[in-house]
């Protein structure tokens, strides 16, 4: 297809009947900032059906990897979902996105709040040395329905702090945050109520945030978005816009449509 790359399907996982993940080849044309954004897609009668994906492997892995909803009648992820190792991916050779450690003012803590597939970029973002570099801690929340929707805990518990190089920096800097909001579990609710009320803050024995000292990264559905810049802003935390460095930065996980 013209001006797209096409890269081949090196491993498919599927971690529940609503979730999963690939990975491909990488061309060496492309490049990306960990947490941005690429458009994906399949050729579909003799055209292409791209949508955008968060690269949830880090920007110096040989391979690629997306983490994918399966959307009953979505265009592209109804055959997205039957991807098979060998089969090919239509990519865009450009990234994007505002989920980048440069669009952040310096500061202590980086809470890194998702919802669902809205945690793809951060799965970069935790891989990256200079992510711990700039903050002292990383709090990497993950709000969803179900408790097997709570994917990659393997990699954050297990893999990455066993890492050859981040090893250390995980285990002292990294903090994970599950949350369930439709079975018992032992952190329960919304991520924006335990936020607005405090929880998440207690839980973790941090104070409550302030922009002098914290930074916040959002990817999530459009309400959790709202309400997060309520919270931040009411609070005197600024977005970053235009590219200016600021205490929080907003992507869109999903458009409603
Ligand atoms: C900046 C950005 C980054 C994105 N990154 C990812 C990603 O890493 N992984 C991913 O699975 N999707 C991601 N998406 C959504 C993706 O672009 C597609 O919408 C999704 O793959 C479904 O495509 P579709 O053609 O099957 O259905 P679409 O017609 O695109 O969507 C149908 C409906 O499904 C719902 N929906 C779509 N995507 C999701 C989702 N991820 N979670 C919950 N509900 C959803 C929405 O209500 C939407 O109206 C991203 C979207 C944006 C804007």
């Amino acid at each position: 297809m013209k001006d797209l790359l096409e890269e081949k399907v090196t491993c498919v996982h599927h971690w529940n009947d609503r979730l999963f993940s690939f990975r491909t080849t990488r061309s060496p044309a492309l490049r990306f900032r960990n947490g941005e954004f690429i458009m994906i897609g399949l050729e579909v009668d003799g055209k292409p059906l791209m949508r955008a994906y968060s690269v949830a492997s880090a920007n110096y892995e040989d391979e690629l990897e997306f983490f994918s909803i399966k959307v009953p009648d979505g265009p592209l992820t109804s055959r997205l979902q039957h991807l098979k190792k060998g089969d090919t991916v239509l990519m865009k050779n450009k990234a994007t996105g505002t989920l980048v450690l440069d669009r952040l003012l310096p500061g202590k803590r980086l809470y890194l709040i998702s919802t669902g597939t809205g945690m793809a970029p951060f799965l970069s973002i935790i891989k990256d040395p200079e992510t711990y570099e700039a903050y002292d801690k990383v709090i990497l929340t993950h709000g969803v329905r179900n408790i097997s929707d709570l994917t990659y805990e393997n990699l954050i518990l297990n893999t990455l702090p066993n890492h050859e190089y981040l090893e250390e920096m995980v285990r002292d800097q990294l903090i994970y945050y599950p949350t369930v909001t439709r079975e018992p579990y032992h952190t329960q609710g919304r991520l924006n109520r335990l936020i607005e009320s405090g929880k998440l803050f207690s839980d973790l024995g941090f104070p409550d945030p302030t922009p002098e000292e914290d930074r916040f990264m959002i990817c999530g559905s459009i309400p959790l978005n709202r309400d997060m810049t309520e919270i931040l802003t009411a609070r005197g935390f600024t977005e970053s816009k235009r590219g200016e460095r600021a205490h929080f930065v907003i992507e869109r996980a999903f458009v409603e449509k």
